[in-house]
């Protein structure tokens, strides 16, 4: 199957998500707390909202199983950040009503079924407050296997691209980059085993989502003599589906060794990699298994990497760990 029409529609739609945020975050978006004590804006709000709308049309069938849900914004003293998500959403789609805004929101409350979507309306909302990286993340989870993954980056810049990139894989199809402002799709490709100047590796900025130091030692274990690059959100799968990075770590942190990573944190960015020509598994090796659960219940920590250096990885990570 080629998801011709599938990937149509998810590129469009994060296009559509990853305009509101860039308007949100030119007004200094202010940050509320959900109920896991994590942030939220209206732009993760209103980015779910024109994602969930665009595909509940497109594919009225499909289940998503999004970050967010509009409960919180139903509530009396939430009133004003509710005006405000139907405002910026108005912005893109004319007749969006605030009661529609939260039905499209709650589109995204669906379960893990044989064909489902999973959104990251605002992947790494920390990175968006702080004005660095941060994606729209939107994945086809279909008969066992992420067949579809688009991952809008509206801050990241490569080559001469400053306006955001756009990346884009469909199973079996080879992963693409274009420009977020529009523009001609290329092919992208992982670095070669043999490109020094890409022999880096990136990390989450945030040292509580992974272990800084164990992952340090692992990439000098496989011979990365530079400091990692410090990125948020799934823009380090960008990174490495591009060239520009070999290897992305993340392990388990020590303050959370329970902690299980949420599908719509990984689906999009690893279909772009392996189709890319790189390599995504689990710390131990293991494939991640986006078919079962809105957690990676039976993986621990992630590698991700070109491919040629990721055994090397896995090695080294035995002693390490
Ligand atoms: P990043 O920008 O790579 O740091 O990833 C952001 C994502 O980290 C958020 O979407 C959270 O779902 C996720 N996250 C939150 N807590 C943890 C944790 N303890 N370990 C790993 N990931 C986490
Ligand atoms: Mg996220």
């Amino acid at each position: 199957m080629s998801y011709e029409r599938e990937k149509d529609v998810a590129v469009q739609a994060a296009i559509a998500a990853s305009k509101l945020c860039q308007r949100v975050r030119q007004d200094i978006p202010a940050a509320m707390e959900k109920k896991d004590k994590s942030p939220v804006t209206v732009a993760d709000y209103g980015s779910q909202a024109l994602v969930c709308k665009a595909l509940a049309e497109a594919f009225p069938e499909d289940a998503i199983v999004g970050e967010e849900d509009a409960t919180a914004l139903r509530q009396p003293e939430m009133a004003d950040a509710l005006t405000k998500v139907a405002a910026y959403v108005k912005e893109i789609e004319s007749e969006a009503t605030e009661g529609e805004v939260v039905k499209w929101i709650d589109r995204g409350n669906g379960k893990v079924a044989s064909r489902f979507w999973t959104l990251d309306p605002i992947d790494g909302t920390k990175g968006f407050l702080r004005q660095d990286q941060y994606a729209v993340a939107l994945a086809l989870i279909d008969e066992g296997e992420v067949k579809l993954g688009v991952l809008a980056c509206p801050a990241l810049s490569i080559d001469t691209e400053n306006s955001g990139v756009l990346f884009v894989a469909v199973r079996g199809e080879g992963a693409q980059m274009m420009p977020l402002s529009g523009g001609a799709a290329k092919a992208i490709a992982v670095c070669d085993a043999g490109d020094r100047a890409n022999l880096r590796f990136v990390e989450s900025v945030e040292s509580s989502h992974g272990n800084p130091e164990q992952q340090n030692a692992v990439a000098q274990a496989v011979g990365i003599v530079t400091p990692s690059l410090r990125m948020d959100s799934q823009a380090k799968y960008g990174a490495v589906a591009s060239g520009q990075a070999a290897l992305y770590l993340r392990l388990p942190s020590p303050k959370s060794p329970d902690y299980r990573e949420n599908i719509w944190d990984h689906a999009a960015g690893a279909i772009v990699v392996e189709e890319a020509g790189g390599r995504v598994s689990d710390m131990n090796g293991k494939s991640l298994d986006f078919s079962r659960n809105v957690k990676l219940k039976e993986n621990r920590g992630v590698v991700v990497s070109n491919g040629t250096i990721h055994d090397t990885v896995l090695e080294a990570l035995k002693n390490i760990v």
